[in-house]
C-alpha cells in the first residue's frame, strides 16, 4: 500500500460493535445563554455560503470579498477579492476597541514563579517590533520563516510578526530532532529560523540551539537565526546568530498592518508523520481565520468578557496555531498558556492551573485525560476547579470511560464535554457536540458543525445507513480546508482526493449510530480484519478501558492463520490495579461480553507504557511490528524510544 493512499487494504464497511445508551444533557443555564442555538444547523443548510459570510462578518476586512467561494475541485479558494490582517484582527482591533488593558495571555512558565500577564496592548507592541525586527533582517511578504521555540510568549509573538507582514510561518515543535527540523526547513526553503537557547521540560533546561545548529550544517539557504534567551545557559554562538533581545528590543513598537488577499499563505504546517513523509500542509489567511474563530466562539461557548479559556496543546501542532493563537485572539479572549508538562513538579500542576487562574473552559487531550485517570482520582480532588464550565477533547477518539472521567473528576458531573473531531488538514473543528445544543454521547463527535457537510461512506463511496459503518468523508469545501500540499498539487491530489472521486477522505473510519450520529474510529490504516470483519481499534480499545483493571490500551491486528488477522492487547493498569493470574482471561471475557466474540483479543500484554508519537497519540504501527515478531519500523518520531525496550521484555512472558 502506499503511504499517501490510506484505507486501501479495507474492505466493504466497518463493523459497529460498541453500544453506549448514556446521554448528557446540556446544562440548562449554558443552554439558554449559548452562543449557538439548534437553528444553526437548520440555517446552515439552507444557505451554507450565505452561513460562512456571517462567520465572516465576525471579522475586520480592509475590503470585502466579492466571490465567497471559488471551487475548481480540488482547489478552493474563499472570500476571493477579500483583505484582511491577520494580525490587525487578533491584536489591533482590540487594542483600538478599549480593551488594551485586557489580558490576552496569563503564561504560565514550567518553573514555578515564571509567569507574564500579557495585555492586547502588550501583544501590539510586541508583535510590532517583532515585525519591524523581521523587515530589517530582510524578511519579505511570502518568504518562510521556520519557528522552532518553546512554548514561551515569543512563539505566538513571531507567529503574529510573520501574518502581519505576510511571510509565511512554519512552526516546527520543540521536541523535533535535528533532522526533522532540517527537512522541513530545507522543504519551505526558510530563509529566517526564529529559536532559544532551551526551554524547560520536566524541571531541567532543554537546550535547542544546538539542535538548531545541527539542522543548520546542511540549510545554506538559512540567512539569519534569531535567538531567545530562555534558560540562560551557555550556547554556541555563530555569524548568522542574533539574540532576540539586541534585535527585537530597539526597534520602535509602531508598525502599520498592511492588509493581504484572503487567499495569500498564511502558514504551513507539518502533519506529524506518524505514517509516511511530512506533509508541508498550507493554509491561508481569510477563511482559515473565519472558521478558527467561528468554532472558537461557537464550541466552546465562549464569552470573551469573562472566561479564562485554557488549550493545553502544544502550540507546535495544529491545536495550538487555531486554539491557542489564532482562534482565541481573533474572539478577543484571554487564555493561560503553559510551558511544561503535566507532573511538573508535581502530578496536580495542570489542576493548580486551572485553581489559579479561575479557568473556565479547558481543552486538552484523551492521551492526557488518560495518564491522569490512571494517576487516580484524589489528584484532581485536591483542587477547586469550580470555575470550569465546558471541557474539550482532541486528537484521538476518546474512550466512553475517559470521556466519563473527564466529565466527573474534572468537570464535577456539570461541564459539558465537547469530543472534537478534526485535523491539521481541516485546520479548524469540524465534527463536535455543540455545548449548549448536543445531547452528548460519551465517545461520539456526534454531528458535522453548521456548514460542514460530512458522512460516512461504504467502500464504493455509498452513504451507509444509520447503524453502519465505514470511511469518514467531507462532502463540500469548507473555509479553513488545506488549499494544497506546499510544492506538491499532485500529492495533495491523490492524498486526500483520490480515494473517493469529488469528496475529502481524512482517512478515518466512523460509523453512524442508529441517530444518525458520528464516531470516529480511528485512522483506517489501523483496521483490523478478523474472519472477514473490519473491526476498528478504537471499539476494541474503549471495551477494555472500561474494564475497571485498565487504564489505557491500544490493539492491533497481528497475522494469524485461521483468522486472517487477530487482535493482541497491549493494557496499562490502573495505579492500584494487580496483574494476577485471571486478568488476561478476565479482559478477554469483558471484550467479547461488551462488544462479541469476534473482538475477542487473542493476547493481552501488560506492558509499563505505550509508544507515543510526540502529539501523544499511539503508535499502533510499533506496536504490530512487535506483535508479528518484526525489526521495529521507524522510531524517530516516538517520544521515548526505550518505551520499545520495555515493551519488548514483556513479550516472553506473556499468553
Ligand atoms: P499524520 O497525519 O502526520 O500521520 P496525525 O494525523 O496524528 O499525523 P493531526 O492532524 O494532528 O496529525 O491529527 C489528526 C488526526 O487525529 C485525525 O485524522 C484523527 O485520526 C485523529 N483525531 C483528532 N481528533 C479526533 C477526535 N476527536 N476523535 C477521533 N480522532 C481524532
Ligand atoms: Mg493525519
Amino acid at each position: 500500500m502506499a503511504p499517501d493512499t490510506p484505507g486501501r487494504q479495507t474492505q466493504e464497511t466497518l463493523s459497529n460493535l460498541l453500544q453506549e445508551t448514556r446521554r448528557f444533557d446540556p446544562p440548562a443555564d449554558l443552554a439558554a445563554q449559548a452562543n449557538v442555538k439548534a437553528d444553526a444547523y437548520e440555517e446552515a443548510a439552507a444557505d451554507r455560503l450565505k452561513f460562512w459570510e456571517q462567520a465572516a462578518e465576525r471579522l475586520d476586512w480592509a475590503e470585502r470579498w466579492h466571490t465567497v467561494l471559488e471551487w475548481n475541485p480540488p482547489f478552493a479558494k474563499w472570500f476571493l477579492g477579500g483583505k484582511l490582517n491577520v494580525a490587525y484582527n487578533c491584536v489591533d482591533r482590540h487594542v483600538e476597541a478599549g480593551k488594551g488593558d485586557k489580558v490576552a495571555y496569563y503564561w504560565e512558565g514550567e518553573p514555578e514563579g515564571h509567569s507574564r500577564v500579557i495585555t492586547y496592548a502588550d501583544l501590539q507592541r510586541e508583535v510590532n517590533k517583532t515585525a519591524n525586527a523581521l523587515l530589517e533582517l530582510g524578511v519579505r511578504k511570502g518568504d518562510r520563516v521556520a519557528i522552532y521555540l518553546p512554548m514561551i510568549p515569543e512563539l505566538p509573538i513571531s507567529m503574529l510578526a510573520c501574518a502581519r507582514i505576510g511571510a509565511i510561518h512554519s512552526v516546527v515543535f520543540g521536541g523535533f530532532s535535528a533532522s526533522a527540523l532540517e527537512g522541513r526547513i530545507k522543504d519551505a526553503d526558510a530563509k529566517i529560523v526564529i529559536t532559544a537557547d532551551g526551554g524547560f521540560r520536566r524541571g531541567k533546561p532543554n537546550a535547542l540551539k544546538p539542535t538548531v545548529d545541527e539542522a543548520l550544517a546542511n540549510c545554506p539557504g538559512v540567512e539569519r537565526v534569531v535567538v531567545v534567551k530562555r534558560t540562560g545557559e551557555d550556547v554556541p554562538f555563530g555569524e548568522k546568530d542574533i539574540w532576540w533581545h539586541d534585535l527585537v528590543d530597539r526597534q520602535s513598537d509602531k508598525h502599520e498592518a498592511e492588509p493581504h488577499d484572503a487567499e495569500d499563505p498564511l502558514y504551513i504546517l507539518y502533519t506529524s508523520g506518524t505514517t509516511g513523509k511530512p506533509k508541508g500542509i498550507l493554509h491561508t489567511t481569510g477563511g482559515y481565520l473565519t472558521q478558527v474563530a467561528w468554532t472558537h466562539w461557537a464550541v466552546f461557548d465562549l464569552k470573551p468578557e469573562t472566561d479564562i479559556y485554557w488549550c493545553t496543546a502544544d502550540i507546535g501542532w495544529v491545536t495550538g496555531h487555531s486554539y491557542i493563537v489564532y482562534g482565541p485572539l481573533a474572539n478577543g479572549a484571554t487564555s493561560v498558556i503553559y510551558e511544561g508538562t503535566p507532573d511538573t513538579p508535581h502530578r496536580g500542576r495542570f489542576w493548580e492551573i486551572v485553581q489559579k487562574y479561575k479557568v473556565t473552559i479547558c481543552y486538552t487531550a484523551p492521551t492526557a485525560i488518560r495518564t491522569f485517570m490512571k494517576w487516580g482520582d484524589d489528584i484532581p480532588a485536591k483542587f477547586d476547579m469550580s470555575s470550569l464550565r465546558v471541557l474539550g477533547s482532541v486528537g484521538e477518539p476518546i474512550n466512553p470511560e475517559a470521556y466519563v472521567w473527564y466529565r466527573e473528576h474534572i468537570g464535577g458531573n456539570r461541564c459539558p464535554v465537547v469530543d472534537t473531531w478534526w485535523q491539521t488538514e481541516t485546520g479548524a473543528i469540524m465534527i463536535t457536540p455543540l455545548p449548549g445544543v448536543t445531547s452528548a454521547k460519551p465517545g461520539a463527535a456526534m454531528r458535522p458543525l453548521p456548514g460542514i457537510v460530512a458522512d460516512v461512506v461504504d467502500d464504493t463511496g455509498q452513504s451507509v445507513p444509520n447503524g453502519g459503518g465505514g470511511f469518514l468523508v467531507i462532502k463540500e469545501p469548507w473555509p479553513s480546508m488545506l488549499r494544497t500540499i506546499w510544492g506538491d498539487d499532485q500529492r495533495y491530489i491523490d492524498t486526500y482526493w483520490s480515494r473517493f472521486p469529488g469528496m475529502y477522505f481524512p482517512g478515518d473510519g466512523a460509523k453512524k449510530d442508529e441517530d444518525g450520529d458520528l464516531w470516529l474510529l480511528g485512522r483506517v490504516d489501523d483496521v483490523m480484519l478478523v474472519s472477514g470483519h473490519n473491526i476498528s481499534t478504537t471499539e476494541v480499545e474503549s471495551a477494555l478501558v472500561s474494564h475497571p483493571k485498565v487504564a489505557e490500551a491500544a490493539v492491533v491486528g497481528a497475522t494469524d492463520p485461521v483468522t486472517g488477522q487477530a487482535i493482541v492487547a497491549f493494557v496499562i493498569l490502573r495505579g492500584d490495579a494487580g496483574e494476577g493470574p485471571e486478568l488476561a482471561k478476565d479482559l478477554r471475557d469483558h471484550v467479547a461480553k461488551t462488544l462479541g466474540p469476534i473482538a475477542k483479543p487473542r493476547q493481552i500484554l501488560v506492558v509499563p507504557e505505550l509508544p507515543k508519537t510526540r502529539s501523544g497519540k499511539i503508535m499502533r504501527r510499533l506496536l504490530r511490528d512487535v506483535a508479528e515478531n518484526r525489526s521495529l519500523g521507524d522510531v524517530t518520531t516516538l517520544t521515548d524510544s526505550s518505551v520499545m525496550d520495555l515493551i519488548k521484555q514483556k513479550l516472553p512472558t506473556a499468553k
